[in-house]
C-alpha cells in the first residue's frame, strides 16, 4: 500500500552534517520525498510532537525501566514519570539546532522508514541501519548525563502519528505530487 510518513533529522544529526546521507538512504531505498525543510523548531511545536498523553509518556518511560531492568537499576518511579522527564529533555534536545522535517511515500512507508531508522538506542540498533550505524549512544549514556538519547532521526511509529506530525510540521501545499523517473519500473511490471 502506497502511504506517507514523517521523518526529521534531529539537530544532532544536522550538526554532524549527516543530513545528505540521511536523504540518500532513503531516496536509494525507492521512497520519494515529497515535502523538506530545514527549521528551528519552538517548544510549542516541540510540544505537539511529543503529546503530553499518558499514552505516549508511559511506552517511553517503560524504555528506559526496560534498560534498567538490564541493567540492576532499581527505582519507585512509575513508566508516566519517567516518560515525563523524557518528554521535558526532548523540548530542549530537538530546539536545540535546526532540523530538516520530511514528508516520505511509497510502499509500506512507515515500517520500511523505521526499519532504516533502527532501534531507539544506537548502542541496540543494528548496524546497517542509521543510528547502528552513525551513533554509539544509549539508555545510559542519557541516563548519566540527564538528556534523551541522541539517536540523528525521528520516524512516524505508526499510521496515526504519521497523519498527526505531517500534518503539524507541512501546511497541505508544502507537499508536492510528482513522479520518480523509476517509479514505474519499481511499481509497474
Ligand atoms: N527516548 C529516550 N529514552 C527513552 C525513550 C525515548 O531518550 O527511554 C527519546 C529518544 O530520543 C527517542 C524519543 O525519546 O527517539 C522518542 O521516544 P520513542 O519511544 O518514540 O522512540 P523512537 O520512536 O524515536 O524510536
Ligand atoms: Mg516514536
Amino acid at each position: 500500500m502506497i502511504e506517507k510518513t514523517f521523518m526529521m533529522v534531529k539537530p544532532d544529526g544536522v550538526k554532524r552534517a549527516l543530513t545528505g546521507t540521511i536523504i540518500q538512504r532513503v531516496e536509494q531505498r525507492g521512497l520519494k520525498i515529497i515535502a523538506l525543510k530545514m527549521i528551528l523548531a519552538d517548544k510549542e511545536l516541540v510540544g505537539k510532537h511529543y503529546v503530553d498523553d499518558a499514552e505516549w509518556c508511559d511506552s517511553v518511560g517503560k524504555k528506559t525501566m526496560d534498560s534498567w531492568a538490564k541493567r540492576g537499576v532499581k527505582s519507585d518511579e512509575t513508566p508516566i514519570e519517567i516518560g515525563k522527564r523524557i518528554r521535558q529533555w526532548l523540548m530542549d534536545y530537538i530546539t536545540s539546532g535546526p532540523v530538516v522535517a520530511m514528508v516520505i511515500e511509497g510502499h509500506d512507508t512507515i515500517k520500511q522508514i523505521r526499519k532504516l531508522v533502527g532501534d531507539t538506542s544506537p548502542h541496540s540498533a543494528a548496524p546497517g541501519t542509521i543510528r547502528g550505524d552513525f551513533s554509539i549512544d544509549s539508555y545510559a549514556v542519557g541516563d548519566q548525563l540527564n538528556r534523551p538519547i541522541k539517536n540523528l532521526v525521528h520516524a512516524s511509529g505508526n499510521k496515526k502519528e504519521a497523519q498527526n506530525e505531517i500534518s503539524l510540521w507541512f501546511n497541505k501545499d508544502e507537499v508536492q505530487d510528482y513522479k520518480r523517473i523509476d517509479e514505474d519500473l519499481i511499481y509497474r511490471t
